[in-house]
């Protein structure tokens, strides 16, 4: 069984939520399994889009890119930077908004969290439609820094999500419609 067959195990699927004709992809259960994050990290090492001496930082998304930026970052030895939903962080602060199915999001950092030219790779469990990562992205270049790539657990299918990010370094360890 490989890493990614072992990780699609674990991964639960539940229709129907949160509405109709959704299919929620839940990650909490590799989480869960004593080997499910070890398993997860080396295929994340494994699969990244470029060499890890060619990035200085990892950033994660509020709130599934908390779980596993961290332990990425760990992992491999760098510094992780925590990208809020609006409004949990005192000022000064730098905010990008996007657009959701219906109405708009918010993601902001601390103006001080990025170095000047600090090469990030960003990360998150799962691209949809890319809005949420697109958006990270754009706050990080925002805040003086760049865009080394992007590492997703799981890319949804049909969505083109993956190009709205540009051309930069992506890669994806499962997709599933
Ligand atoms: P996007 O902005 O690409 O449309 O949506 C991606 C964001 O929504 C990610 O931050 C991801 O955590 C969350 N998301 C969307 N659909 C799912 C899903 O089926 N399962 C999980 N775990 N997260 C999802």
């Amino acid at each position: 069984q490989s890493d990614a067959e072992y990780l699609v195990s674990l991964i639960r699927s539940i229709p129907g939520f949160p509405k109709e004709g959704i299919i929620f992809r839940d990650f909490m259960p590799v989480l869960a399994d004593a080997k499910g994050l070890d398993v997860l990290m080396h295929a994340l090492e494994a699969a990244l889009p470029l060499p890890a001496d060619e990035f200085d930082s990892i950033a994660g998304l509020e709130s599934r890119g908390f779980l596993f930026g961290p332990a990425l970052a760990h992992h491999l030895g760098k510094g992780f930077i925590a990208i809020r939903k609006a409004g949990k962080l005192p000022p000064e602060t730098i905010g990008e908004s996007y657009d959701l199915e219906y109405g708009t999001a918010s993601v902001e950092i601390e103006t001080t969290a990025v170095k000047p030219g600090e090469r990030v790779l960003i990360v998150d469990d799962l691209i949809a439609t890319g809005g949420t990562a697109k958006a990270g992205a754009d706050l990080i270049v925002k805040a003086g820094g760049t865009i080394a790539g992007f590492s997703f657990v799981m890319a949804l299918d049909g969505l083109d999500g993956l190009d709205k990010l540009g051309d930069v370094p992506v890669s994806t360890l499962i997709s599933m419609p």
